[in-house]
Order: structure tokens, then sequence, then C-alpha cells
């Protein structure tokens, strides 16, 4: 490559984000190098404020730039339920249903052995400790429908037993190896009404 060197670092950094490619990160890079400068400073700018000031909600765990988040703020929510998902854009998926009106709680990854992520590399502590509150009922266990969103599941219905909580799972109609965020609004509220006791 014989691009300049400002030129290759933008190109190299396109690449590092997923599904891009280095002929797609040079389109981009060559993109950005024709844009008007007050349009690549307000990039930047969102670029770098999604990193200072987004952090996780102090009870959730959820992407926030407020705490607690927005969710947790909303009084008008079923605190008898919470329901757990892998990552903050499931919850976005939850929410677009409009038929879950419990909490949240954000566990930021899933439980893999083969990647090395064991219950202590995701958010699973911090769930614990809102168990303590008798307020809680039901647990709906909305991880991946894939190996490691089961093996959490699993893992989490085993942990929360002794708590005495009805622990449910989100099942019907999603397919299995996919990904909650990618599934349509009507397809996650069967998966939330059929759900099953664990
Ligand atoms: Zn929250």
């Amino acid at each position: 490559m014989f691009y300049p060197e400002p030129l290759a670092k933008l190109i190299d950094s396109f690449t590092r984000l997923p599904g891009i490619g280095p002929k797609t990160a040079g389109r981009l890079a060559f993109f950005v190098l024709n844009m008007k400068e007050e349009e690549v400073l307000e990039f930047a700018k969102a670029l770098v404020n999604v990193k200072r000031n987004l952090h996780y909600c102090s009870s959730c765990c959820n992407i926030t730039d407020v705490d607690p988040c927005r969710v947790c703020q909303d009084k008008t929510r079923d605190g008898s339920v919470i329901c757990v998902v892998q990552e903050s854009k499931d919850l976005v998926a939850m929410e677009r249903t409009k038929e879950f009106h419990g909490y949240y709680h954000v566990l930021h990854g899933a439980i893999s052995p083969m990647e090395g992520i064991g219950p202590d590399d995701i958010y699973i502590a911090e769930l614990l400790k809102r168990l303590g509150d008798d307020k809680v009922q039901e647990l709906i266990l909305a991880t991946n429908p894939n190996i490691e969103g089961e093996a959490t599941a699993m893992y989490l219905s085993r942990l929360v037993r002794p708590f005495g909580i009805k622990v449910t799972r989100i099942a019907h109609g999603l397919p299995v190896g996919g990904d909650l965020e990618y599934a349509d609004e009507v397809t996650l509220t069967k998966a939330l009404e059929g759900r099953r006791e664990l």
C-alpha cells in the first residue's frame, strides 16, 4: 500500500470494524477525505463521545449516559420481573416489542468455555445483588438461543434457585443459533409469551 500515512491509518482503523474488509475500508476512507471538515469533526466527536459519555447503569448494567439509566428510572414499570439479556442492543430489541414492562439486566456477554469466558467475566454478580430485594418474583432469561446463551441460561437458573424466584426462558419462534437483536418484533413477542419455567 502506497497511501500517505494519515490515509493508510484511517483505512486501517476502518478495517478494525466488524464486517469491513480492506476494500470497503478504502472506500470509506476516501469518502471521509471528500467530506466537509465540519462533518468530519462531528463524526469524530460522535466516536469519542460514545466512549467518554457512556457507562454502565449502576443497577441494570445497561449502557447509559445517565445513572440510573432511563429504564431503571421509570417507576411505572413492573418491579417484580427482570428480563436478563446479553447486550444492550437486545434490551432495545425487547423494548421495540412494547410487550415487556418490567426491568432488565444486561450481562454484556455469555458464558463461553471455548472462548475462556466464565461467569465472573460477565455481569452476573450485579444481577444477584438485585435479587436480594424481595420485590423480584420472576427472572426471564432472554439470552441468545445458541450454545453460549443456553449455557448461560442454565447456569443462571441453577444459581438463582435458592432465591425462590420463578425462572423462565424465552423459547418459541426464535431460530436456534440466531441472535436476539435480529429477531423481528412478532417473533420476539411470541418468544416472550411462550416462555417456560426452568
Ligand atoms: Zn438501568
